[in-house]
């Protein structure tokens, strides 16, 4: 008898930390006032009066996905398979994310797939899962584990495999300059990690670039 496998956890669902104060617009926009001036310019002239409060309106879209539990997401859609048990890729999930380390955009796409056990969700949310962790503050490698493993604890699969290609406009706009230059990260559970066969299907379906050396973060 084989042995039961072990349950697939998430990883990083929570932003982490205590919840902390949470500082008002007013405090927000009076942040970008200084770092415009701290830039050389001068907040008060007529091209920049409305910027503070344009600033932090994209900043409400670019990290509102710390609103969002990824693991609540998914729990409340999941169906039964009805005995599909092939696998499942929603390829070329095109996201938006920042660096957390300058806050420079990474723009790249997220291959997500898995092998159902007995649960199967909807594709849209494969994609809401991959933008819920997109739009935070990020590095590349801890989004690729937060994905796969979210995906492993709420749908107990036979496994997961997620890669990510991105650009990194820090490496690209600053820095080192080199633009062209994309990353690919990937991160396997189960079947996924454990079966060669399984791990080629997905990445020759998911057309990954140096499929053969793509390593596991
Ligand atoms: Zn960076």
């Amino acid at each position: 008898m084989s042995p039961k496998p072990e349950p697939f956890r998430a990883v990083g669902r929570k932003a982490g930390g205590a919840p902390r104060h949470r500082p008002s617009r007013t405090d927000a926009e009076a942040a970008v006032r200084t770092l415009i001036e701290w830039a050389g310019d001068d907040p008060e002239r007529e091209g920049l009066k409305g910027t503070p409060g344009r600033v932090v309106r994209s900043f409400e879209e670019f990290f509102r996905g710390y609103d969002t539990d990824p693991v609540e997401l998914l729990q409340r859609t999941f169906e039964e398979t009805d005995g599909y048990d092939e696998m499942v890729v929603l390829k070329d999930i095109r996201f938006e994310s920042h660096c957390e380390h300058h806050m420079a955009p990474i723009i790249g796409k997220a291959h997500v797939a898995y092998l159902p056990r007995n649960r199967v969700v909807g594709i849209s949310k494969l994609a809401r899962l991959v933008e819920v962790y997109a739009r935070r503050l990020q590095i590349q490698e801890k989004m690729t584990v937060q994905i796969a493993s979210t995906l492993g604890e709420v749908l107990q699969p036979k496994g997961v495999g997620v890669v990510i290609e991105a650009a990194h406009q820090c490496m690209t706009t600053r820095g080192v300059h080199k633009p062209g230059v994309s990353m690919v990260t990937s991160h396997m559970l189960g079947a996924f990690r454990d079966d060669p066969s399984t791990r080629r299907e997905f990445l020759a379906l998911v057309g990954a670039p140096g499929s053969s050396a793509i390593g596991n973060v």
